[in-house]
């Protein structure tokens, strides 16, 4: 059986679909007929060629909804027709230390899809069973998608930071994983502020819960989180090292400056106040596949939503683009049409 992929040939080669052999799937595997995968700015990983263990021609995605169409021996869990996904998390190596400790998500040597195997860009993905998330029927693939990456990255990160209701929590950043990140932490229970780079931005952040926002490109944002008795949790879902430096001052009393944006640049951080007031600043990498189901049954019972930007899969050249631009209304979600 051939189907389309779209691919990158070589480490900084344009997108282009061309048509391959499927793969079976081999023991403990699972094929999913792919109905819509999230474009993430980490696909540019692979795009780019950012990583020196990347081998090309390589299909970039880790925003995958598809259903189950086949799958390998001793996969007993997953039966054809059941709609999945999967994330960044796409398998672990069961050999470093977070894995022998069961901290899969932070193995050493991680199988994620679209890096080190073909990702959701394409009709098919061949994914290690203990990947795969179930989706709930109630969710459209479209919808589903983003919350794989940018969805369970937020919620994740905040439901294990040391945040409780009714604290103030921070988004730093209303993009793909921002938008997200305001909902979850308002449907959670926070006092929620939104912080990001414009007046315009302000009534849709407060449409999607925020209570307070801070425009970033008028206003002191360490200042005006102080003003608000300063924050639990800071999450900084931003690409701009210089944005997380300037809010690291906003923290409050045991503040923690949660960070799931990738600045190329380093961060700079004021020590003596974060010292004699216990705050931090720590990562925080996506989820594992039941990770995802929790994010999943989350947004389903609560109403999150991602908003998306749908493009047909042939035009994945131009869907990449448009998020790398970053001006997408939030996420970019491409559609097989299966
Ligand atoms: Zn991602
Ligand atoms: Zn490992």
């Amino acid at each position: 059986m051939r189907a389309r992929y779209v691919e990158v040939s070589k480490a900084g080669a344009p997108l282009e679909v061309v048509t391959r052999e499927v793969p079976e799937p081999a023991a403990g595997e699972v094929r999913v007929r792919v109905e819509a995968c999230g474009v993430c700015h980490s696909d540019s990983l692979t795009v780019a060629g950012l990583l020196p263990f990347i081998t090309y021609p390589r299909t970039p995605g880790h925003e995958i909804v598809g259903r189950v169409e086949s799958v390998g021996a001793g996969v007993p869990q997953w039966k054809p027709g059941q709609r999945v996904g999967v994330g960044w998390y796409g398998g672990h190596c069961r050999r470093c230390e977070p894995c022998r400790r069961g901290d899969l998500v932070a193995c050493q040597n991680p199988l994620i899809p679209g890096v080190i195997y073909d990702g959701g860009y394409a009709d098919y993905v061949v994914a290690p069973a203990e990947a795969i998330a179930a989706i709930p029927d109630s969710l459209k693939s479209v919808d589903a998608a983003p919350l794989l990456c940018a969805g369970i990255t937020t919620f994740n990160a905040l439901r294990n930071s040391g945040a409780r209701p009714p604290d103030t929590v921070a988004i730093l950043g209303m993009g793909g994983l921002g938008h997200l990140g305001v909902q979850f932490a308002a449907k959670m229970g926070f006092n929620t502020v939104a912080i990001a780079r414009g007046a315009d931005k302000e009534q849709f952040a407060h449409d999607l819960g925020a209570r307070h926002y801070i425009d970033s490109t008028t206003t002191d944002v360490a200042a005006a989180l102080k003003k608000l008795s300063g924050a639990r949790v800071v999450l900084a879902t931003v690409t701009d090292a210089d944005a997380m430096s300037a809010a690291l001052g906003g923290l409050g009393y045991a503040g923690e400056f949660v960070i799931v944006g990738v600045p190329a640049k380093p961060i700079q951080a004021a020590v003596p106040g974060m010292v004699m007031q216990r705050q931090s600043i720590h990562g925080w990498p996506s989820g594992t596949a039941i990770d995802s189901e929790d994010t999943l049954k989350f947004s389903e019972i609560t109403g999150v939503l991602p908003l998306t930007e749908r493009y047909p899969l042939e035009r994945a050249a131009e869907a990449y683009a448009r998020m790398m631009t970053g001006k997408a209304r939030f996420r970019v979600v491409l559609e097989t049409g299966a």
